[in-house]
Parts: structure tokens; C-alpha cells; sequence
């Protein structure tokens, strides 16, 4: 099953949900925790240990100035406006470049060959027995995320269980980390913002075609917004985490809900078996 823990906005605590799950799980049977958050990953925060990284590299086009004869082909195909050919010179914009290879193929004179840049890079760990961490992370300054996220789930794809922890909001990285995911938590709060964006949240993922359920983190107790939209989309609210001075702090010194307090891992099991059924998933 690949489940994706998603919100409309950050600082919801949807990370915090997704280590919860994944840990309480690792006591059944094996889970990987995937953060897609590439541009600002933090699960690892949560399970410090040693890590094997490697480089994501993407090929970019080095043009031969010797060979190239200033035709302008390249220019025409490139729909990102990464190459420009002027009548006695070529300048190519490497930061705009998505390596879609279409230059190197439309050159008559052959005068395009690629070589490898990198734009972040992959981690995976073994923090605890069953519980495989996989992190990408997007360099500072490189503007595609999305190929990283792509990485990491070409690392996860032939895991049983995945718990893939997006970016928040509803931009493309976060579509690439929901596609081909069996269902969604959508981690909320009952906030006039939080509800905004759990509606743009829905959006996406009916538009996805991903079964959907919602989380309520921090609630005063007064979620009756949250609970009548919820209900009027057909969404289940399968877990309500109160808003708690004790539970703020087991976060702020980077521990997990679970491990400090116990007794929540039953309501995280829960949870899970919620989103199985969800996912259409039997045991
Ligand atoms: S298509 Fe090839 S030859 Fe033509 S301008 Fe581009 S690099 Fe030069
Ligand atoms: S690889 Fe694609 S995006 Fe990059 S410069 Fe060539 S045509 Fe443009």
C-alpha cells in the first residue's frame, strides 16, 4: 500500500503524523517512510541514524561551439526558453533546462552532448527494526524538485508498505508525490486557514481520483467548520489529536508521540487499519 500524508498548508503537523504511523506500524511488519517534502525534508529528525546518500544527477546539454553552426534548431524546440541562439553566439540557461534530451535529438550537426549535473541527493537508513527511511533533498538553488521525488520513489516502489510525507500545498511536487498513491490523510487544523487549504487539498486529490480521509491536529474542540465540510464532501475525519502543551513539547525536542506517550500508538494503529480500508487494501 502507498499511502501519502499530505495538507493544504505547512506547519500542520502532517510530518509528525506520517513518523507516528510509520513507527507503530514498524511493530507489525516492515514500512518505509518516504519524505517527498524534498525542499524541506524532516523526518529524519525524528529517527537519527547513520545513512548511505548518493548523488541525483540530471544530463544537461554541453554544446560544441566548433561544431555548431548557430542553425537555431535547438532554440525553436526548446519549449523552457533554455537555449537562445543569436546570430554569432549560443547562450544556454542551465537553470532553466528540465533535461527533456529534445536538443540533443533535433541538432543536425550533432554539435549537443549531455553530462551529468546534480541537484540534490538521496538518503536511506535503517533507523529501527522494520523501518526503512528513504529522504530526498533538493540542493539550495536548484529549482526542479520534482525529479528528485521521482528518485524517491523509484527507491520505494517495490516496498510493501510506503508512507510518503509530501511537500505541503497543492504545487506540482506535491502532485508527483501523490500520483499512483492507493490513498491520502489530509493532516488539518481548525483554523479559517486550515480549512482553506484542506478545501484546496480535496481539490487535488479528487482530481487525482485518491481516496482522501482527514486528520485534525491541534483541536481546541471547536473543528464544527471542519466536521460540516468534511461531511458535505463525503470525507471521514479518522483521528482528532487535541491541542496539547505536553504533546508540543515531546515535538519540540524532536521526539515521536508514540515512543513518549504509549498509549497513542493504539489510536495510530487505528489510523492505519482506517486508511487500509480506505486504500481498498485487504490484509
Ligand atoms: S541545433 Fe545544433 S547546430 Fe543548430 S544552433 Fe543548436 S547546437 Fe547549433
Ligand atoms: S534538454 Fe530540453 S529543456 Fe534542456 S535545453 Fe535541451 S530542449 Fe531545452
Amino acid at each position: 500500500m502507498k499511502l501519502a500524508i499530505t495538507s493544504g498548508k505547512g506547519g500542520t503537523g502532517k510530518s509528525m503524523v506520517a513518523a507516528n504511523l510509520a513507527f507503530t506500524h514498524s511493530s507489525k511488519g516492515p514500512v518505509t517512510l518516504a519524505d517527498c517534502d524534498v525542499e524541506e525534508p524532516n523526518l529524519h529528525l525524528f529517527f537519527p541514524s547513520t545513512v548511505q546518500t548518493r548523488d541525483v544527477t540530471l544530463p544537461i546539454p554541453v554544446i560544441d561551439e566548433l561544431l555548431c553552426t548557430k542553425c537555431g534548431k535547438c532554440g525553436e524546440f526548446c519549449r523552457y526558453g533554455a537555449i537562445s541562439v543569436l546570430p554569432k553566439k549560443l547562450l544556454f540557461f542551465a537553470d532553466l533546462c528540465h533535461s527533456c534530451g529534445g536538443c540533443v535529438l533535433v541538432c543536425p550537426e550533432k554539435a549537443i552532448s549531455e553530462e551529468p549535473k546534480r541537484i540534490g541527493n538521496l538518503s536511506v537508513s535503517t533507523p529501527a527494526p522494520g523501518l526503512k527511511l528513504v529522504t530526498g533533498v533538493l540542493d539550495i538553488g536548484s529549482p526542479l524538485a520534482v525529479p528528485i521525488i521521482h528518485e524517491v520513489k523509484k527507491e520505494t516502489a517495490a516496498d510493501p508498505v510506503v508512507i510518503l510525507d509530501t511537500a505541503p500545498g497543492t504545487s506540482c511536487p506535491v502532485v508527483e508525490a501523490l500520483e499512483g498513491c492507493d490513498a491520502c490523510l489530509l493532516v488539518t487544523e481548525s483554523t479559517p486557514f486550515g480549512l482553506h487549504d484542506l478545501e484546496l487539498a480535496v481539490d487535488v486529490t479528487k482530481r487525482l481520483g485518491i481516496p482522501a480521509g482527514v486528520v485534525i491536529n491541534r483541536s481546541d474542540g471547536k473543528d464544527d467548520e471542519t466536521l460540516r465540510f468534511c461531511s458535505e464532501h463525503g470525507i471521514e475525519v479518522l483521528l482528532t489529536i487535541p491541542f496539547s502543551r505536553e504533546i508540543a513539547s515531546i515535538h519540540s525536542i524532536g521526539d515521536l508521540l508514540c515512543r513518549a506517550r504509549p498509549e497513542w500508538q493504539k489510536e495510530f494503529l487505528s489510523l492505519f487499519d482506517k486508511a487500509k480500508i480506505l486504500a481498498g487494501v485487504e490484509e
